[in-house]
């Protein structure tokens, strides 16, 4: 019987270790630079990642044993795809692991922006009273567009609507009746930007998505629109949002992910009217739970030519 030998570099909870272990010889190295991983690719069959280890065509094409690369999670924009379809390595992933953490965090991104809840409570702990200066909005009766109404957009639109909220959304890839049977309204960008209150995005970052809100996006928004984005960095414009928090036209932002990763203190990050979180939407006990328990029987079954539930490439 051939003994597999997997490389997880980004960490992998121990209910999706085992699954590996009792099958293969599994090497955990979460953190390993990308100079060790160039260097000792060769040795293995497989490789799990997360959104940390950037996986590009020079570490596929050195990985001369290498038949799978797993990421456990959703986004594969850390993986070279061109450089794995090429090399014969199939690429596979958890999507359905992380959905509710992530919806689930954006909503807590949409409430704190609402009302604030970070500054209430880093003026509490000034011993400020701040209750004058802290009058919000409310979700009920405001319009919610949902950009991207894929898996964790439709969640979040589920949420929207038991908060009393209009929910409209605008995804070019899915047809208008599913939509609507997803629980929202299909609308046009154009109508999404105009039309809504709020704003949450969770859609892909590639190349056409990159920069898509950026100062002509902004300048077609509602005065005051409050925007959440637990998607991917580089979506939105960091510099045009800052322009857009300093003349009012943006009223608030919650963002989970940034341009750069970590971000350190950039104006986005530092700015008053932001809400930061270091890219925790799949960070809850459960989902990291279940990415790990699915990728790990997802690798498996690449390495042993089983039927795949989440081929990539
Ligand atoms: P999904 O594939 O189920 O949904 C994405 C949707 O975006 C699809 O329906 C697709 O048709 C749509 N889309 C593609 N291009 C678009 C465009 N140009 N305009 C509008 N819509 C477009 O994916 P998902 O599981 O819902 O994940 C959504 C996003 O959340 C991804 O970017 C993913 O990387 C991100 N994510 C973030 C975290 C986190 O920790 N913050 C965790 C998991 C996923």
């Amino acid at each position: 019987m051939t003994t597999y030998k997997i490389l997880v570099t980004d960490g992998l909870d121990e209910s999706g270790l085992s699954i590996l272990r009792a099958s293969a010889m599994v090497d955990d190295r979460p953190g390993i630079s990308a100079e060790d991983l160039f260097r000792d690719i060769p040795g293995y069959d497989a490789l799990i990642v997360r959104g940390r280890t950037k996986v590009t065509a020079s570490v596929i094409q050195a990985g001369s044993r290498l038949k799978a690369i797993g990421r456990a999670g959703v986004g594969v924009d850390n993986i070279d795809l061109e450089a794995a379809k090429k090399g014969n390595v199939t690429v596979v992933n958890a999507p359905m692991s992380t959905s509710l953490a992530v919806a689930e965090l954006t909503f807590g991104l949409l409430l704190a922006v609402a009302r604030e809840i970070p500054r209430a409570d880093a003026g509490m702990k000034q011993a400020q009273w701040l209750k004058k200066e802290l009058e919000g909005v409310e979700l009920n009766g405001k319009t919610l567009g949902v950009i991207g109404f894929g898996r964790i957009g439709m969640e979040v639109g589920r949420r929207a609507a038991a908060f009393g909220m209009n929910v409209i959304a605008y995804d070019p890839l899915i047809s208008e009746d599913d939509i609507k049977q997803r629980g929202a309204e299909p609308v046009s960008i154009q109508d999404l930007y105009a039309w809504s209150d709020f704003i949450s995005l969770h859609l892909p970052l590639n190349v056409q998505t990159r920069d898509m809100m950026g100062r002509q996006a902004f300048s077609q928004m509602k005065d005051g629109v409050r925007i959440v984005c637990a998607a991917r960095g580089g979506i939105i414009d960091e510099a045009a949002l800052i322009t857009a928090l300093n003349s009012g036209k943006v009223a608030g932002a919650g963002l989970d992910v940034f341009e750069q990763e970590p971000p350190g203190l950039t104006p986005v990050v530092s700015h008053p009217r932001v809400i930061a979180t270091p890219h925790v939407g799949a960070q809850t006990v459960e989902a990291q739970t279940r990415a790990s328990e699915d990728i790990a029987a997802e690798v498996l079954s690449a390495l042993q030519g089983k039927p795949l539930r989440w081929k990539v490439n």
